[in-house]
Order: C-alpha cells, then sequence, then structure tokens
C-alpha cells in the first residue's frame, strides 16, 4: 500500500496506544496514584506526578462528542490533497470526558460538523501492520 502521509512514530511511551489502536482498539493510561487519566501519554501523571502508569483497555465500541475542531482547505503536509476540506477535530471521550483524542472526522461534510455532534472512532488500516484511530459522525 502506498501511504504518502505521515505515520506516528511509537514511543516508549505511547507504545500500548498505538498498539491497541493497530488492533482497533483504544487504550489509555491511568494514573494509579491519584486516577487521572493521561492523554497524550507521557512517562508521568501530569496531575500529580506520580510514575506509577497502568494502562486500561476501552476497546472497540468508542464514542465521543466533538469538543472543537478545525477546517483545513490546505495540505500542509504531502498526501493530504486528495482529502480536502479534512475536519481535524478534539473529541471527547464519552466515557471518559478527562480524556480528548485529536484525529480526523471522515465522511461528514464541512458545514455539518458542529461542536457537541456525536462520533465514533474508526480505525483506518494505512499498511499491513497500521491503524489510525478516526471518526465518524453517528447517524441521529
Ligand atoms: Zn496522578
Amino acid at each position: 500500500m502506498d501511504y504518502k502521509k505521515p505515520i506516528p512514530v511509537k514511543t516508549q511511551d505511547n507504545k500500548p496506544y498505538w498498539d491497541a489502536a493497530d488492533d482497533h482498539e483504544m487504550m489509555v493510561q491511568r494514573c494509579d496514584e491519584c486516577d487521572q487519566y493521561a492523554h497524550p501519554p507521557g512517562p508521568s501523571c501530569a496531575k500529580c506526578g506520580g510514575t506509577n502508569l497502568s494502562w486500561q483497555n476501552l476497546g472497540s465500541d468508542i464514542k465521543g462528542t466533538v469538543y472543537t475542531y478545525i477546517i483545513s482547505y490546505r495540505p500542509f503536509l504531502p498526501g493530504f490533497q486528495d482529502d480536502l476540506p479534512l475536519i481535524i477535530a478534539q473529541v471527547e471521550i464519552e466515557e471518559i470526558p478527562d480524556v480528548k483524542i485529536l484525529a480526523n472526522v471522515l465522511d461528514c461534510e464541512p458545514e455539518k460538523v458542529e461542536i457537541g455532534m456525536p462520533v465514533r472512532m474508526v480505525w483506518q488500516d494505512i499498511n499491513d501492520e497500521r491503524a489510525l484511530p478516526q471518526w465518524k459522525p453517528i447517524a441521529n
């Protein structure tokens, strides 16, 4: 497959998140000391500084609402020229409003996107190994 967009790099901190995405699941990091969820994942808790962090698997049925968004009309990176206009949204996860996931909203007219719009996570297989979380509107 000929994928021209940048592929997120797995690091020591975020590897469980991206590994889960490759399996079409969502994992989220949580502090064992203060129970704060952390996204994007890091080496320590942003709230209490604790380093005892664990991962919680939220599975494949992830819903949320658009918290904020932008619409891109210009390809700032190669590979995006055929996707324009592209909706890029930060979405609040239904089960854990503390966690917001930034991704594209697919299959949505730019004039239809709005704050509070319900969306569902889908995973786009970009090559044999990797998949990226994206959002799609929940038809209502
Ligand atoms: Zn903490």
